[in-house]
């Protein structure tokens, strides 16, 4: 992490909006450094001997959200391990108990520059997860069960959490239900 405050840009949706498919065009454009929370926390559940992995593994695949302190480390791990400045966190923080748990131990460390908000309706989003899951994603919850429980903790906990970052002005929306360029299109003029 360089000397100064690091910048971060959250980027929420719901699941299969298209986060880390357009996370990965700002990384290439602009030089961000990507820090996905479920890619964080599946690698933490794949450590052999790791004293969350059964933990983190039932909160995936029931779609429900890891304690934050767990998830809050991973994040400040990977920050302070990297040389980077501009730092896009992909899918957090998803509920009350992430947006407190961060702003205890992580608010006063960064900035935060704004919230980019992928909004994609609910039929889409779960055609894409089914889509990626029979395409070999390995992931254990793109299913049908576990993508019902995803849909359900994104309207009950994590729009509540857009709604308060719309309150303070800070959400950039984005109509994600296009092609990834045509959504990129629009991304690009945040960062430009
Ligand atoms: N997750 C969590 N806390 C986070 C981010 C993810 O508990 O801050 C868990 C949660 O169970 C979620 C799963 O990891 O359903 C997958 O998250 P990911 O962001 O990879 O899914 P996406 O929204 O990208 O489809
Ligand atoms: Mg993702």
């Amino acid at each position: 992490m360089a000397g100064d405050k690091p910048n971060v840009v959250f980027v929420l949706g719901g699941p299969g909006a298209g986060k880390g498919t357009q996370c990965a065009k700002i990384v290439d454009a602009f030089g961000y450094q990507h820090l996905s929370a479920g890619d964080l926390l599946r690698e933490e559940r794949s450590k052999p001997g790791s004293e969350f992995g059964e933990l983190i593994e039932s909160h995936i695949t029931n779609g429900t959200i890891v304690p934050v302190e767990i998830t809050c480390s991973l994040l400040e791990r990977a920050m302070i391990t990297s040389e980077a400045v501009n730092f896009l966190i992909d899918g957090f923080p998803r509920n009350q108990d992430n947006l407190e748990g961060w702003n205890k131990t992580m608010k006063d460390k960064v900035n935060v520059k704004f919230v980019l908000f992928f909004n994609c309706d609910e039929e889409t989003c779960v055609k894409r997860c089914l889509s990626r899951g029979a395409a070999g994603s390995g992931r254990s919850d793109d299913n049908e069960e576990s993508l019902k429980k995803r849909c359900n903790t994104y309207v009950k906990a994590t729009m509540p959490i857009i709604q308060h970052f719309k309150e303070k002005d800070m959400v950039k929306e984005i109509d994600a239900g296009r092609t990834p360029d045509l959504v990129f299109n629009e991304v690009k003029e945040y960062f430009a």
